[in-house]
């Protein structure tokens, strides 16, 4: 049986850089008619997706909130065809590469302290997915560092797939609102996972719903320990 991990940032770390940086692309928040959540996700992106040529693209530029539901609706279709099919698409989902600056001296993997966005410089990306870690994807970014000729890092795109257990969820509370996909759920104190909803073909993603919880396999761990230790944290989660 796999064993699966909840990931953190590692506080021995000894690299002390950061980035700051936003993805060129978002949908914007909206306003739902049903469960009138006014709301937006932190955590999904997709990063590899390039709408540098799409008619919808200026739409999307600049974080906003769309009160027009049926408008948000319109766009979530158009923008359908360029997620994993049976992934929600929420508010805010961002797309395209991340922009932005490196300050100081990154570490080979790098998931900020209260970030959802993990970087991975070239060579260490290309060692995981050369030692069997599973559907690790790489996207190009456009950081710049303020140490001329740092290294290139690639944002991983972490995609949604699987649930936390409706046994670790409040009654009521396990379905997503039908008509904008909202969870209303906090994080349990003692998360499970839902066994038979985790994705068979990946070591790295996040949870559908609760995609601020970024979720790696054994196989995943053993490798970052071995070729990137002091990056991340690890915390076992039982699936059920
Ligand atoms: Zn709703």
């Amino acid at each position: 049986m796999t064993r699966f991990y909840e990931l953190g940032h590692d506080e021995s770390s000894p690299w002390k850089g950061w980035f700051e940086a936003r993805h060129l692309w978002k949908m914007p928040g909206a306003h739902c008619p049903q469960c009138d959540a006014i709301w937006n996700t932190p955590a999904i992106a997709y990063p590899c997706v390039d709408l540098s040529n799409h008619p919808e693209r200026h739409k999307l530029e600049k974080a906003r909130l769309e009160e027009d539901f049926a408008e948000f609706e319109r766009l979530r279709s158009v923008l359908r065809p360029f997620v994993p099919q049976e992934a929600p698409l929420e508010p805010g989902t961002m797309f395209g590469p991340l922009v932005g600056t490196i300050k100081g001296e990154l570490g080979p993997l790098v998931l900020p302290r209260s970030g959802f966005h993990m970087l991975a410089r070239r060579d260490i990306l290309e060692l995981l997915q050369s030692t069997s870690v599973r559907g690790l994807l790489g996207c190009p970014t456009r950081l710049r560092s303020s140490r001329s000729n740092g290294p290139e890092f690639l944002e991983l795109q972490i995609e949604p797939h699987g649930l936390l257990h409706p046994q670790c969820l409040p009654p009521g509370k396990v379905a997503p609102c039908a008509r904008c996909g909202r969870y209303d759920i906090s994080l349990p104190e003692s998360p499970i996972l839902d066994a038979a909803s985790l994705p068979r073909h990946l070591d790295l993603f996040r949870l559908a719903n609760f995609p601020t919880l970024l979720i790696a396999t054994e196989r995943f761990k053993e490798g970052v320990e071995r070729h990137a230790p002091h990056c991340l944290s690890f915390r076992e989660l039982p699936p059920r």
